[in-house]
């Protein structure tokens, strides 16, 4: 963590000293709804002081019990971007094995049919975890709250209706129900409105959008609890599928003493709500018990339950614009995370692919607000999320169907855990790959670096910091800040010197594409950051022959920032070995904000990489 560029300042160094003027009337941002994707886009949007932003929410508080709890690794990576991976890695569950139980070939009602590692080696340098939404919901509001915008929620506003004006620098008008007054409305106007709604979504209904898929919808009890009993796997992550009693999914959780239940009930009529069901907490343990027989299984107590239903469906477009309209009219409201799409929790996604999708839309917001990006990227949000949220749900349907058949043999048994295992990189979150399009370029140049995959997210490995020797993980140079990373591989002789390949690059960068995309008076790295990895030891290397683009002066007291080159990890292997980087050609990548990896392209190759942001940004654009 870097900080007193402005000079020095007593205190926690989290708390960020620059401060935005709070939003009287008209913001640039709405956003509707503090579940886990409002929340994602809010904190990202809030540490930008020139953008005005408010969240509103529907209940009176932060959430406090229950809901998802699985989180991926990929979105622990994301959280380090936000700075408190820290936090949720000690405080959670960590999954680091599954175990599989079925009806044993012996006769036995119950039997270990396997137990396998959740995460395969070196997927991220994150762990699998377990841990409440409403934790989560926690360090996001304690980061907002740090931020520059020290952004909180407006609480008790219920979201009523939505309207885009035609002209206007504010086209949107939300009207809110005020909650917490006898009566009274209020009217918020602005430039984008998001809704983070949830699955009945009143956002999306003003759109005329709805959720559509598969009308059969399942019914799910969920209960956290803290049970006795003498299940041997009760601190393991376990699907069990009994003979005749159903299946279940066991999630120990963080604490050491509590798991959460899931528990697949019946599919629903076609008109029926969970509710009408009146399903109790005692039918779930009964229901627990039935399956884990000839187990023991009591219930000490209930901290949380639910009966929900879920339906496999998505939304058409996560925007107001149609496709005839498509490049000619900009968006305006958008949707994210089970406003757009919902799916069955076996998977352990819905939190997930919620933070996913505004972590896509935050940045492409940010950078047209700020005038570092045309407007025509915020027609990717909708093409690059919807895109995933299909294949989500094509995988889900199938992992239900596995979860949900009685197998009859054990090949049949077997096939539901080979598709577990196969599936691992998916459910970690980092098999996403996105589609060339304006921010994805095409992959020309991938044997250049086979480990980092243009469209995927970049993955993180360890490597030293040149100027204070320190160990670290790459990956955590990239923070949620709204910046594009350029990070260059050097080649294998290459010593940074005059001359030289990195040399080169880094003069035709700062006199090109770094002159022409940074405001004036802003540092060199405001809208792009460049970093360089060498292949020589960091005691091989001499910091002050480096161009002076990798120690760059910065900020109103002119000091040099000396955390921009790095050199490999001391390990086994470094990380041109473990990321099949080209030895003796080098490779430079281009690195979206949301830390997608834009394009692979050869040190020399300054042009292409010019080029590329010419349609992103083709010179310093007027804020929105
Ligand atoms: P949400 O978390 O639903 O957040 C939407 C927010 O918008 C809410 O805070 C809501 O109060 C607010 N809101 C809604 N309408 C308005 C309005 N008109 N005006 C103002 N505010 C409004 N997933 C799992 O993976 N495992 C689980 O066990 C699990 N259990 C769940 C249990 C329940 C009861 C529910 C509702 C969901 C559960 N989910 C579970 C789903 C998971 O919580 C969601 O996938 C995830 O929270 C989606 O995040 P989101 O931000 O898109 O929406």
């Amino acid at each position: 963590m870097q900080y007193h560029l402005e000079g020095f300042r007593p205190g926690d160094p989290s708390v960020s000293l620059e401060r935005a003027q709070v939003p009287a009337g008209d913001v640039d941002v709405l956003i509707v709804g503090c579940g886990p994707a409002g929340l994602t886009l809010a904190s990202q949007l809030s540490v930008f002081s020139d953008i005005s932003v408010r969240i509103a929410e529907r209940k009176s508080g932060p959430l406090q019990f229950g809901q998802a709890d699985g989180i991926a690794c990929r979105s622990i990576e994301m959280f380090e971007a936000f700075g408190f991976a820290e936090k949720v890695i000690k405080e959670a569950y960590h999954v680091n094995e599954v175990s599989f139980w079925r009806p044993g070939s012996d006769g036995a009602r119950l039997a270990r049919a396997d137990r396998i590692q959740d995460v395969e080696d070196d997927l991220s340098e994150m762990p699998h975890v377990i841990l409440s939404q409403a934790r989560v919901h926690d360090f996001y509001l304690d980061f907002m709250a740090k931020s520059p915008c020290r952004l909180r929620p407006d609480y008790n506003r219920e979201l009523l209706s939505v309207r885009r004006h035609a002209e206007g620098t504010h086209p949107i008008e939300a009207t809110f129900a005020c909650l917490d007054q006898e009566s009274g409305n209020e009217t918020i106007r602005a430039k984008y409105l998001v809704g983070c709604d949830g699955a009945r979504s009143k956002v999306r209904a003003e759109m005329g959008h709805s959720l559509k898929g598969q009308s059969a919808r399942q019914l799910w009890g969920v209960m956290d609890v803290l049970p006795r009993t003498n299940f041997p796997d009760i601190r393991l992550k376990c699907a069990i599928q009994s003979a005749d009693q159903g299946s279940i999914l066991i999630i120990p959780r963080e604490g050491g003493y509590m798991v959460r239940l899931y528990i697949e009930l019946d599919a629903l009529d076609e008109a029926e709500r969970a509710a009408d069901r009146n399903i109790t907490s005692e039918q779930l343990i009964g229901k627990a018990r039935a399956i884990l027989q000839p187990y023991a299984f009591e219930v000490a107590e209930v901290a949380w339950w639910s009966a929900y239903e879920i339906g496999q469906r998505l939304c058409d477009t996560f925007d107001d614009v149609s496709a005839k309209d498509r490049g000619s009219v900009r968006p305006r409201l958008f949707i994210a995370g089970d406003a757009c799409h919902t799916h069955s929790p076996k998977a352990g996604q819905g939190m997930n692919v919620s933070m996913a999708d505004a972590f896509n839309l935050g940045w492409k917001l940010a950078a047209v607000l700020r005038g570092q990006a045309v407007p025509a990227v915020l027609d990717t949000y909708s093409e690059e999320r919807r895109g995933k949220a299909k294949e989500l749900i094509d995988f889900d349907k199938d992992m239900a169907r596995l979860f949900s058949e009685k197998p009859k043999t054990d090949a049949e048994a077997a096939q539901f855990q080979s598709y577990f295992k196969k599936h691992g990189r998916y459910t970690a979150g980092v098999e996403t790959r996105y589609d060339p399009s304006m921010l994805t370029g095409r992959n020309r140049h991938q044997a250049l670096a086979e480990g980092y995959v243009v469209g995927k997210r970049f993955h993180s490995a360890p490597v030293i910091r040149l100027a204070d020797a320190k160990p670290i993980q790459l990956g955590h140079v990239l923070k949620a800040d709204g910046r594009w990373r350029i990070i260059a591989f050097a080649p294998r002789a290459d010593i940074g010197e005059k001359d030289g390949p990195v040399a080169g690059f880094c003069e035709r960068l700062s006199t090109g594409l770094l002159a022409r995309v940074t405001p004036k008076k802003a540092d060199i790295d405001a809208v792009i950051d460049l970093r360089v990895v060498f292949q020589q030891s960091h005691r091989a290397l001499d910091i002050t022959k480096l161009h002076p683009l990798l120690r760059p002066t910065k900020g109103a007291l002119g000091l040099t920032d000396y955390e921009k080159v790095f050199c490999p990890g001391l390990g086994p292997q470094d990380i041109f070995d473990m990321r099949r980087i080209d030895r003796e050609k080098g490779a430079v990548l281009v690195v979206r904000p949301d830390q997608y990896v834009s394009m692979v392209a050869p040190v020399s190759h300054v042009e292409d990489i010019d080029s590329f942001f010419g349609h992103i940004c083709p010179a310093q654009l007027r804020p929105d």
